[in-house]
């Protein structure tokens, strides 16, 4: 099934009305303003109407991604506390509101190594599942390695998973545009192949139970992340069409993380992405949308544009964002 990060401004039920209204089964959101540490508690009010509001539409499988300044592989002890405190208030969250899933990145060690840092994430992570009983699953999303972060190497994953031992509240989400940047081919049938084998032997395909489906601006192994359009990047369509058309993935949730503008075709991005995941399931060629920089349209025809003053739109690389944070 298909999703995308949708924003929860306005309610948390506007991010369910939406994905709706675009023709999707699921969707991510934050539980909470992801750039401040604390949240004003969920009221009833809230956590009824967004229950209500799943039943409704049958969604049973939906995500949440956690806030960017929680740092559970911290060297500092008083972020990792603070994190940690954060970490588990996010999942009660969750848990109050029917959420299933809730994606991490695993961190950054800030220069103190890659070992004490998975250390920490395996201290942390077991004193938040002891602290939250929650039904909702953690899952360590592999990331693209930017500075110390950590998670670019499928052994990252493994060891934490084996460390924490309780694979029934801990799996792993798999991002195609951050595994790429972390420098795993996955552009051709053979390279997926050895990839995704790479993946089942290191980590275990079953504890696989989110996709984030994005492609890439930047290059193979460039430890980079930031994410554009499916067909628009270097990930490529091989990988979505391997993805889409493996019965294995079928069921689990499917997020897209890109970016929310209004595309050159007056449609919303994720409608056009959608499409084209649509039609590599069916085994069709996708239609691609260029870019606005691709299009010889007058910046003043297009809608999306007329905040841009009329000027010609920037270089793909630069096309504006809206919404969320594009890089989870
Ligand atoms: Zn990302
Ligand atoms: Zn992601």
């Amino acid at each position: 099934m298909f999703g995308s990060h949708l924003s929860i401004a306005g309610g948390m039920t506007n991010a369910l009305d939406e994905a709706r209204e675009l023709g999707l089964q699921t969707v991510q959101v934050f539980t909470r303003n992801q750039q401040q540490w604390t949240a004003p508690p969920l009221t009833q009010q809230a956590t009824s109407a967004f229950r209500a509001r799943l039943a409704e539409l049958g969604f049973d499988q939906v995500v949440a991604h956690d806030s960017y300044l929680i740092n559970l592989a911290s060297a500092d002890a008083e972020l990792r506390e603070k994190s940690i405190r954060a970490f588990a208030n996010e999942l009660d969250r969750c848990e109050q509101l029917g959420i299933k899933y809730l994606v991490t990145h695993m961190g950054a060690h800030g220069g103190n190594g890659e070992a004490a840092g998975l250390a920490n994430i395996i201290t942390a992570l077991r004193q938040i599942l002891l602290r939250a009983p929650s039904g909702t699953i953690i899952c360590l999303e592999t990331t693209a390695g930017q500075g110390t972060c950590l998670g670019y190497k499928f052994e990252h994953l493994a060891e934490v998973l084996a460390g924490v031992g309780d694979t029934s509240r801990l799996a792993v989400c798999m991002d195609t545009c951050h595994v790429l940047a972390a420098g795993y081919d996955i552009t051709t049938s053979q390279g997926i192949e050895q990839v995704m084998g790479q993946f089942d032997r290191t980590i275990g395909l079953k504890h696989l139970r989110v996709m984030h489906l994005n492609d890439s601006k930047k290059p193979l192994g460039s430890r980079v992340d930031r994410h554009t359009h499916l067909g628009h990047g270097f990930v490529g369509l091989a990988v979505f069409r391997f993805i889409c058309q493996n019965p294995q993935f079928a069921q689990l949730p499917k997020i897209l993380e890109t970016p929310k503008d209004l595309a050159p075709n007056g449609e919303p991005w994720d409608r056009n992405n959608l499409d084209v995941l649509l039609a590599l399931t069916a085994g069709r060629e996708p239609r691609i949308i260029p870019l606005e920089s691709e299009t010889n349209v007058k910046a003043a025809d297009i809608p999306s544009r007329a905040k841009t003053s009329g000027k010609v739109a920037a270089k793909a690389g630069n096309s504006r964002k809206r919404g969320n944070k594009e890089s989870a």
